[in-house]
C-alpha cells in the first residue's frame, strides 16, 4: 500500500517585519498542527510549485505570482482593498477575516468614542486648558442620533452596542438590510435621508471603487449643522479637502480620526493640529492573533476535509 502524498505546505505571504511574520507563524501553526506553514521566503522551488493556499498579511503581490497552483488566499486583515486591487483580474479565491472577536472590539471603540462626542469632552478639554468652569446643557442618549456607514461585520456589531447605550441608531448599506432597532437606509437615496438626520457619523465601509471619495462636499453638507464624524473605516473614504473645511467653517463640529490616506500621518498633516480634530493611530480595532488564526484553521480544516473554500470577497463588487 503506498504511502498518502504528504499535503503541500501553506505559505505565509506578508511585508512585515520578521518578529510579526514568526509571531504570526507561531500562531497559526499552534491553531494547526496538522499543517506545515512556511514563510514565503523558505519555500523552495518544489514548494513553490505545489502550493495552493497562501495565509496573507499585506503580501508582496509578486509573490504571489511566483506560487502558480495557487487557488486560495486567506488574509487575517478584515480590510482587503489592496489584495482586491492587486488581485482583481485572477481567478484566485479571496478570504478576509470575519471574527466576532474583532467585531466586539470594533463595537467598543465606536461606543468609547461616540460618549467621547456625546459627552462633550473634546469641548470640556479646551475648556479646562482656559480655566473656563462652564457646563453644557445634557442630552439624552435617545435624542443623540448615530448614524452608520456601513452595516456589515462591523456596522452590525457596533449598532447593537449603541442600542444598548440607548442612542438612536440608523445605518446605511449598498443592499436592503433589517437591523433590530436600528433605521435602516440604502442606496444613494437612503444616504441623503440618512445625513439629514445625523448627530454622530460613525464611517465602518470598506474602500472600494464606489466608496472612495463618498463623503465629499456636498455630502457633509446634508449633514445638520455642529453634526460629528468618526472615521475607524479606510482614510480615503471621506475627501480630505472636503472635511478640511467643513471643520474650518464649523459646519462639522469635531472629527475621530483613526484611519487615513497616508500612515503613519506625516508629522505636518494637518489633521495633528486642527483643534477640532482627534487623530488615532488606527487603533480602533486590532486582530487578535489567536482568535484570528482559529478561525483562518478553521477555513482550511474545512478545505481539507471537503475541498470547499470559504471565499467571502467578490473580487468584481471590491469587498
Ligand atoms: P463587511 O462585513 O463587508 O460590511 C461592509 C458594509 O458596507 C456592508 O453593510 C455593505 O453593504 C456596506 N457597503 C459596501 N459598499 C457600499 C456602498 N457602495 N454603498 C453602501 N454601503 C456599502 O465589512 P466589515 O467587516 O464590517 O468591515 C468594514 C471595514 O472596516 C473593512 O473593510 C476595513 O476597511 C475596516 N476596518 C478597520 C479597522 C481599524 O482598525 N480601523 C479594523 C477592521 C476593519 P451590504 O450590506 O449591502 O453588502
Amino acid at each position: 500500500m503506498s504511502a498518502l502524498a504528504p499535503i503541500s505546505p501553506i505559505a505565509f505571504v506578508s511585508q512585515a517585519g520578521a518578529s510579526e511574520v514568526q509571531q504570526w507563524i507561531s500562531a497559526l501553526q499552534a491553531a494547526m498542527p496538522e499543517e506545515r506553514i512556511l514563510p514565503f521566503e523558505q519555500l523552495d522551488a518544489d514548494q513553490l510549485a505545489q502550493c495552493r493556499v497562501a495565509i496573507v498579511a499585506n503580501p508582496d503581490p509578486a509573490q504571489l505570482k511566483r506560487m502558480p497552483q495557487l487557488l486560495w488566499v486567506h488574509s487575517v486583515w478584515a480590510g482587503v482593498e489592496r489584495l482586491v486591487a492587486d488581485l482583481g483580474q485572477s481567478d484566485l479565491q479571496l478570504t478576509r477575516l470575519v471574527d466576532p472577536r474583532l467585531a466586539a472590539t470594533m463595537a467598543e471603540a465606536v461606543l468609547a468614542w461616540t460618549l467621547y462626542l456625546h459627552r462633550d469632552m473634546p469641548l470640556y478639554a479646551c475648556r479646562q486648558r482656559e480655566h473656563h468652569w462652564e457646563a453644557q446643557p445634557y442630552v439624552l442618549p435617545e435624542q443623540r442620533r448615530v448614524s452608520l456607514l456601513g452595516l456589515g461585520a462591523l456596522g452590525e456589531a457596533a449598532a447593537a452596542v449603541l442600542r444598548q447605550a440607548r442612542f438612536a441608531v440608523s445605518g446605511w448599506s449598498r443592499s436592503p438590510r433589517a437591523v433590530e432597532s436600528v433605521q435602516t437606509f440604502h442606496g444613494p437615496a437612503g444616504l441623503a435621508q440618512m445625513l439629514a438626520q445625523t448627530d454622530i457619523l460613525v464611517c465602518l465601509l470598506p474602500l472600494t471603487a464606489e466608496t472612495r471619495g463618498l463623503i465629499d462636499a456636498a455630502h457633509l453638507a446634508m449633514l445638520p449643522p455642529q453634526a460629528q464624524l468618526i472615521n475607524f473605516a479606510r482614510g480615503p473614504i471621506i475627501d480630505d479637502a472636503a472635511l478640511k473645511a467643513a471643520l474650518d467653517a464649523g459646519q462639522l463640529r469635531h472629527a475621530v480620526l483613526d484611519v487615513f490616506a497616508v500612515e503613519p500621518l506625516p508629522p505636518e498633516a494637518w489633521p495633528w493640529s486642527h483643534p477640532a480634530v482627534t487623530v488615532l493611530p488606527h487603533c480602533s480595532a486590532p486582530t487578535d492573533r489567536q482568535t484570528a488564526s482559529a478561525i483562518v484553521a478553521g477555513n482550511i480544516r474545512r478545505y481539507r476535509h471537503s475541498g470547499e473554500i470559504a471565499a467571502n470577497v467578490d473580487l468584481r463588487r471590491g469587498y
